[in-house]
């Protein structure tokens, strides 16, 4: 079959074929990419459909999602193993429904994942390509610890818990290290024990920290990626980009949570209120982080660091796996549509290791393939007007308007 729209976006974040086409052949692999003129000619029998005025994109990546994090639901005493699993279906869902066909999980209940992503080999469910953390690790009282996840202290209990989670199937190595305090939560000999003992064994390792001095002792240990990263500074995005290590600033978490504590705040709450009185002392942290991705990404990108798209959207009410949007922000903060794109599919191909195999739209690799109405390159608000997803060939989705 050939595709054909009037834009076609690569993804390595500077091509773009005007009336352009693909072909996929029968093994769900993209055969061909050209012009239009071009693979119709080359393949005059084939049947070709026509998206118009469209954009033919790689499917997107989103490099840090919780489908198991139930925590902020309002009713969390329904949620038993059952409920967490219905509950990670739904998410799934939501990934293809967005044109997500590949995501990195850095933090569920213990084997949610593994089973999840079992559970769509065996055709149960349409779940994206599935890489995932497990529960991650945090330090004993450390950032995650009231939301399940495990607290190791030391560089041989981290090595052991490595192990574990390794063998019980885990693809990355998640470490938590900072929360908002100023303070970084595991020494540098526990972060160096983790890097190395999942490097040792040919894994690649994550980490969450948003704060300079918790960044820094990242970098010195050589995590693969830094999740948040969110008061980043120009030197250590520079070390970062020497060092090959990725950076997933996941900004519309922070903006997500900047809006809403500012309307609690603007609604007149009254400080003696618990949850208003949680959403003054929120402010103190939102804020700065806010204007720090707003008046600093773009230097940050400018330093060559390899930027990744994650959406980190885990509050109660709120859009799921906001990919588009944490593009949308990247762009407003002053890339180009292509380089946002790339964030999300080139970029986190490569980190993940599977370049080979998907993330752009180029010969021999699987069509994961998304349509979008109007021109992605230039307006990167038409990933919000999403038509058809695919994977591995197969159409997955098509919206119904
Ligand atoms: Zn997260």
């Amino acid at each position: 079959m050939i595709y054909t729209a009037k834009h076609l976006v690569i993804g390595d974040g500077k091509t773009v074929i005007l009336d352009g086409a693909l072909r996929v052949g029968e093994d769900g692999t993209i055969s061909s990419v050209g012009t239009k003129q071009e693979i119709t000619a080359r393949y005059p029998d084939e049947p070709v459909t026509d998206y118009g005025d469209a954009t033919l994109l790689p499917g997107l990546f989103d490099m840090h999602v919780h489908f198991g994090y139930y925590y902020s639901q309002p009713d969390q005493a329904n949620f038993d193993d059952f409920m967490i699993a219905y509950y990670a279906a739904e998410q799934a869902k939501h990934a293809i429904r967005l044109g997500i066909t590949t995501v990195r999980d850095v933090s569920s209940p213990h084997n949610l994942m593994k089973q999840l992503r079992l559970a769509g080999e065996k055709g149960y469910l349409t779940v994206p390509r599935i890489f995932h953390t497990d529960t991650g690790i945090c330090m004993t009282g450390g950032h995650g610890h009231d939301d399940g996840i495990p607290e190791v202290d030391g560089p041989w209990p981290i090595r052991k818990k490595i192990r574990e989670q390794i063998r019980d199937g885990a693809d990355w190595i998640k470490i938590l290290t900072s929360n908002r305090a100023s303070i970084p939560e595991f020494t540098q000999e526990e972060l160096d024990a983790a890097v190395d003992e999942t490097h040792r064994v040919g894994r690649k390792c994550v980490v969450h920290a948003g704060i300079p001095p918790s960044i820094q002792m990242c970098i010195d240990a050589g995590f693969d990626t830094i999740e948040h990263g969110t008061f980043l500074t120009v030197e250590q995005a520079e070390q970062m980009a020497e060092k090959g290590i990725a950076w997933d600033p996941t900004i519309t978490a922070y903006t997500v949570l900047y809006e809403f504590t500012k309307e609690i705040i603007a609604s007149g709450a009254d400080p003696s209120d618990r949850i208003a009185a949680k959403a003054i002392r929120d402010m103190g942290f939102f804020e700065p982080a806010y204007f720090a991705y707003k008046n600093n990404f773009k230097k940050l990108y400018d330093t060559g660091v390899t930027v990744l798209a994650g959406s980190d959207m885990v509050l109660y009410n709120a859009p799921p796996l906001p990919i588009n949007r944490e593009l949308s922000l990247m762009v407003e903060y002053g890339i180009t549509p292509l380089q946002a794109i790339q964030t999300a599919t080139g970029n986190p191909a490569r980190v993940l290791g599977i370049e080979s195999l998907t993330g752009q739209l180029k010969e021999g690799l699987q069509a994961d393939l998304i349509v979008v109405e109007g021109n992605a390159a230039e307006d990167i608000t038409a990933l919000n007007r999403l038509k058809v997803v695919f994977m591995g060939g197969k159409e997955v989705h098509r919206s119904e308007a």
